[in-house]
C-alpha cells in the first residue's frame, strides 16, 4: 500500500515528508498510537519509499490535511516496490514476539511466545542489522508490539538503536510508552498516530463486510474508539450481540437477580476466551478469560457511560445509539452521581482484574455493586 493511502495520519506525514526533504530521516522511530489505526501500514510504505528505485510524488487526500497537499512515495512498480508489495522484500524485517518459534536454538523454539525476548531482538535485530542489506539499499526492521519488549531485550537493543549500522532503520510500533525504558525512548524518535474518525471506520467495515447491519457497524466503530484492528475484532467476535445481551442484564440487575449474572459473565468470558485464544496461541486459559470479563466490563461502563450522556443531554457521544429506548428508560432510574459511581466501579474492577485479583469475587462484587447503582442505593465496596 502507497504511503498516501494512510488516511488521518497528517502530523505523522507531515514530520517524516519534512525530515526526508532535508536528509535528516531517523534511524530508530517509535510510531505511537492505538492499535489499527495504520502504524504498521505507514511503516510498510515508508520502508517502499525508502527501497523505492524512482520515488513519485502523489497528492494526499487528506481530510485534515491543511497545508500539505503532495508527498513522496514509493512508485508502486518497480521491483523494490513490487516485492514490497508482496511482502517478499528480503530488507523488510518483521519482528513479532512468535518469531522465538523459527530461533536456531531449538530448546527456545518451545518457549511461549508471551513477551518479545531478548534471543528474539538479538537474533532477528541485533545480529541481522549488521548484514549488508541483500537487494535493496537498505534494510528495515519493523517491530510489532514493541510495548511488550523485555527490560532485558531493550538493554540488548540499545546500542543497535543508538548507532544502527550502515543503512539500518528501525520502528518501533508502540501502543503504551510507559513500558519502554527512558533509555530507549530517547534513542527514537516518537511519531504520534492518532485514532480514525467513526464515520472512517465505519464506512470501511461495511466494505468489508457488507453483510453486516448498518446498526452492527456503527456500535462496532464506535466501541473500538478509532481502531479499525479493534472494530474488526468485535465483528469477528460477534461482541455486538455479546453487549446486547450484557445490556439487557444490566436492565434488569437487582439484588435477586446479581448472583445469577455474575455466573453468566464468567461463564461468557470463558466462551470468548477460546477466540482470544486462537489468535494468541501463547496466552493462558485464565489470561485469556480475564480478557473476556475486562470486555464485559468495559461493555458495562460504555452502558452506563451512555447513561450519563443522556442524563447530562449530551447524545453526541453514544456508543450505544441502538439501545436509545432501553438508555431512556434507565437513565429515568438512575441519578447523575449513580451513573459515575457505576463507571468507577467498573474501573475499579478491571484494575483488580488486571492485578490478577480472584475473578469470582471481583465480578460478583462487581455485580453486586453495580445491582445496588441501579436501583437508587450507593456501591458497598466502590473506591
Ligand atoms: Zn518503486
Amino acid at each position: 500500500m502507497p504511503l498516501a493511502d494512510v488516511l488521518y495520519q497528517t502530523d505523522a506525514h507531515r514530520q517524516v515528508q519534512l525530515a526526508i526533504s532535508q536528509g535528516r530521516l531517523a534511524h530508530a522511530y517509535i510510531f505511537h498510537g492505538p492499535d489499527g489505526v495504520g502504524k504498521e501500514m505507514f511503516a510498510r510504505a515508508l520502508a517502499q519509499l525508502l527501497l523505492c528505485d524512482q520515488p513519485v510524488e502523489a497528492a494526499l487526500d487528506q481530510p485534515t490535511a491543511s497545508d500539505m497537499n503532495t508527498i513522496q512515495q514509493g512508485c508502486g512498480v518497480c521491483q523494490e516496490c513490487v516485492a514490497v508489495t508482496n511482502d517478499s522484500h528480503p530488507d523488510i524485517h518483521s519482528i513479532y514476539r512468535q518469531l522465538i518459534r523459527e530461533h536456531p536454538d531449538a530448546a527456545l523454539r518451545k518457549r511461549k511466545a508471551l513477551e518479545l525476548g531478548v534471543d528474539v531482538i538479538r537474533h532477528f535485530i541485533v545480529d541481522k542489522a549488521s548484514f549488508t542489506p541483500l537487494r535493496g539499499k537498505i534494510k528495515v526492521f519493523i517491530v510489532r508490539e514493541a510495548d511488550r519488549i523485555t527490560v532485558a531485550a531493550q538493554n540488548a537493543l540499545l546500542k543497535t538503536l543508538e548507532e544502527p549500522p550502515g543503512a539500518t532503520h528501525i520502528i518501533l510500533l508502540a501502543t503504551d510508552l510507559s513500558r519502554l525504558l527512558p533509555t530507549t525512548l530517547s534513542r527514537c524518535q516518537v511519531l504520534s498516530f492518532n485514532p480514525l474518525p467513526n464515520a472512517f471506520v465505519r464506512q470501511t467495515l461495511s466494505a468489508t463486510q457488507p453483510e453486516l447491519s448498518p446498526g452492527h457497524a456503527d456500535w462496532c466503530a464506535r466501541i473500538a474508539g478509532g481502531s479499525i484492528g479493534t472494530a474488526t475484532v468485535a465483528c469477528t467476535d460477534d461482541q455486538y450481540n455479546i453487549n446486547a445481551k450484557l445490556i439487557d442484564q444490566l436492565v434488569s440487575l437487582d439484588a435477586q437477580s446479581s448472583s445469577g449474572i455474575s455466573r453468566a459473565w464468567i461463564e461468557e468470558s470463558k466462551s470468548m476466551s477460546s477466540k482470544f485464544r486462537q489468535r494468541d496461541p501463547d496466552i493462558s486459559d485464565s489470561e485469556a478469560s480475564r480478557r473476556g470479563l475486562r470486555l464485559l466490563i468495559k461493555f458495562a461502563a460504555t452502558w452506563y457511560s451512555d447513561i450519563l450522556h443522556l442524563l447530562t443531554n449530551d447524545d453526541d457521544g453514544l456508543i450505544n445509539t441502538t439501545k436509545k429506548t432501553q438508555l431512556q428508560k434507565a437513565s429515568q432510574r438512575m441519578q447523575i452521581d449513580h451513573a459515575i459511581n457505576a463507571i468507577r466501579r467498573c474501573s475499579l474492577a478491571e484494575y483488580h482484574l488486571q492485578r490478577n485479583a480472584n475473578t469470582q469475587l471481583s465480578i460478583e462484587t462487581l455485580v453486586n455493586d453495580l445491582a445496588r447503582l441501579n436501583t437508587g442505593k450507593q456501591a458497598i465496596s466502590a473506591a
